[in-house]
């Protein structure tokens, strides 16, 4: 959904203080005709956010989801390649058969 940053800041409210964001702290990670995805860093209470905005029958609707990214480990996270389901059954194999502390695998 090719809006303005400035249109969307419009919709778009901090889910942790409610205060409107601003165009330097959004990054758009990826858009198309009917959907935006952004990250967004609040500068008053310093939370970050991945929103959805698409563009649906019944208007704009915006689905936003804190996160702990900051903006570039976002942009590496949404580009990355998905985990798969061997990588899964890989991992829970591993884990059934370990022994050890949690501590040793951080
Ligand atoms: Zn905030």
């Amino acid at each position: 959904m090719k809006m303005p940053l400035e249109n969307l800041q419009a919709i778009i409210r901090c889910p942790v203080c409610n205060k409107k964001y601003r165009p330097t702290k959004m990054l758009v990670l990826d858009e198309d005709e009917k959907r935006t995805t952004l990250h967004l860093s609040c500068t008053d209470c310093g939370a970050s956010s991945m929103v959805f905005v698409s563009l649906g029958q019944f208007g704009v609707v915006s689905l936003g989801i804190l996160t702990d990214l900051e903006q570039s480990e976002a942009r590496k996270v949404f580009f990355g390649q998905a985990v798969t389901s061997d990588q899964v059954i890989e991992a829970h194999q591993f884990l059934k058969q370990y022994t050890g502390g949690v501590e040793a695998l951080i």
